[in-house]
């Protein structure tokens, strides 16, 4: 069947969560069937083969996952976007936007060097403030962003545009409305 059946079979919707009125998008069905795992990664990575990739940055949590594939695939070495608090070495820190309010992400300083070639991963993109705030802590330290790559994108939220008018190409796999 066609990557779209595959991943869209694979994922579960839970709907009323976190709260009322929200459709999650659940992909520990698609991390749980080796097969449409594989194509994920696979379909996610393509553009980058034979390009040489220096990290990996993947958001917390389900961008550790993927984000460790990716990097494996790619022989690139991996990049962990955490909430504060969470890190033991000296850090970079930015306030990001949530639905409501604000929260803080971090990454090590010496996690990236100017110039090196760096791709950002999450499973998903909503409204793109968590993206966003990754962006903004890889540039603070030099970082080239190649682009950034989620298997889900939620087009009606704009997240894709936010990233793509800051000059980051976005790769996403599948969209739900
Ligand atoms: P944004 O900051 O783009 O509005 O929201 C994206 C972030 O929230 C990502 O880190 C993503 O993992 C998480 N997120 C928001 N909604 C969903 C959802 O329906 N499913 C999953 N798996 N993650 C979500």
């Amino acid at each position: 069947s066609s990557l779209e059946d595959t991943l869209l079979s694979a994922i579960r919707t839970i709907p009323d969560y976190p709260k009322p009125g929200i459709m999650f998008r659940d992909i520990t069905t698609l991390l749980g069937n080796a097969r449409a795992f594989r194509r994920a990664i696979d379909e996610l990575v393509h553009p980058y083969a034979g390009t040489k990739i220096d990290k990996v940055a993947g958001i917390e949590a389900r961008g550790f996952i993927l984000g460790g594939a990716i990097a494996h695939q790619l022989s690139s070495g991996f990049i962990p976007i955490r909430k504060k608090g969470k890190l033991p070495h000296e850090t970079v820190r930015v306030a990001y936007s949530l639905e409501y309010g604000l929260d803080e992400m971090e990454m090590h300083k010496d996690a990236v060097a100017a110039g090196e070639k760096v791709i950002l991963v999450d499973d998903l993109i909503a409204t793109g403030g968590t993206a966003d705030g990754a962006v903004r802590l890889l540039r603070q330290m030099g970082a080239d962003i190649v682009a950034a790559c989620f298997i889900i994108d939620l087009p009606e939220l704009g997240g894709r545009r936010k990233l793509e008018a800051l000059d980051v190409p976005v790769r996403t796999l599948i969209a739900f409305e």
